[in-house]
């Protein structure tokens, strides 16, 4: 197919596109700083990670319900149970909210209670899911497929906006290489290229590509100067009692440390949260 026809492309669509999801605006010089837990746990654990975020000026919460394990005995999640709570939090703190979701069948009902849908790494090339998306009008972020291309990715992006869904947003969080230092190795170079190829906001999660906690500040810093459009952070009120991911998810004070870190390079990138 002739590039200038993909609904992704820059030669169908040059502008950037911007994403209103109620007040807040994703793309352009509008900064998405999407941060939370990996997984929503509990009540308490969900909304004092929220607040305490949002007072470093988070602007949309993260927290999966549906989980995808590696291993079948970790804990899967809340599931369909854990949405009310994420539609409860949005409207108590009056915040944009997101979560994962890998079963089509879980897309309408996900779609009524939560802001921003995401698809994890593992969906990315899970073309029922992606049909079943693009029958919803909520902003979708794309995660890259671990071992995808960029190419792969794109066509990714193009099922969600088949049925005319312009609201997409691509999330880099590392691919698998040789490396075995961290989880995955980071792919900076895609902020550039996407940027060319695509009108679509880029975001980087460095908590997924490191695995570390140690390294989500300086790969941040990297990203807001390589051009992203936002990052996803998780953070975790106690994260060595986490039951996900508790060793890339930052400390209440350290995503503080972070929020106060990174705000001259979006100042110099002309970004605003
Ligand atoms: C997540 O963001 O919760 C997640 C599972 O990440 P990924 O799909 O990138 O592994
Ligand atoms: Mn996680």
């Amino acid at each position: 197919m002739l590039e200038s026809k993909l609904k992704t492309s820059r030669s169908y669509k040059n502008k950037d596109t911007i994403i209103n999801v109620r007040d807040t605006k994703i793309g352009g010089s509008h900064f998405a700083f999407i941060a939370g837990p990996c997984a929503i746990e509990n009540q308490d654990q969900y909304y004092t990670t929220a607040k305490s975020v949002i007072s470093c000026g988070a602007n949309i919460i993260r927290g999966s319900v549906f989980k995808p394990r590696t291993n079948p005995h970790s804990f899967q999640g809340l599931g369909r149970s854990g949405l009310k709570l994420i539609k409860d939090l949005s409207e108590d703190l009056d915040v944009v909210v997101e979560t994962e979701v890998m079963d089509p069948r879980d897309v309408k009902i996900t779609s009524k209670y939560v802001d921003i849908l995401r698809v994890g790494t593992r969906n990315m090339q899970n073309y029922d899911l992606l049909k079943e998306l693009s029958k919803i009008n909520n902003p979708i972020i794309l995660k890259r497929g671990m071992c995808a291309t960029i190419d792969e990715w794109l066509q990714s992006a193009e099922y969600l906006m088949f049925n005319g869904n312009e609201n997409i947003i691509l999330c880099e969080r590392g691919i698998r290489t040789f490396e075995t230092e961290l989880r995955n190795t980071l792919d900076l170079g895609v902020i550039t290229i996407l940027k060319s190829k695509t009108h679509l906001p880029i975001i980087i999660d460095p908590s997924h590509a490191t695995g570390k906690r140690e390294l989500v500040l300086p790969m941040s810093k990297a990203s807001i100067v390589s051009g992203a459009n936002g990052l996803m952070i998780e953070v975790h009120n106690c994260p060595n009692k986490a039951l996900c991911d508790g060793k890339q998810s930052l400390t209440l004070d350290d995503f503080e440390h972070l929020s106060k870190k990174i705000k001259p390079l979006l100042d110099y990138e002309n970004k605003t949260i």
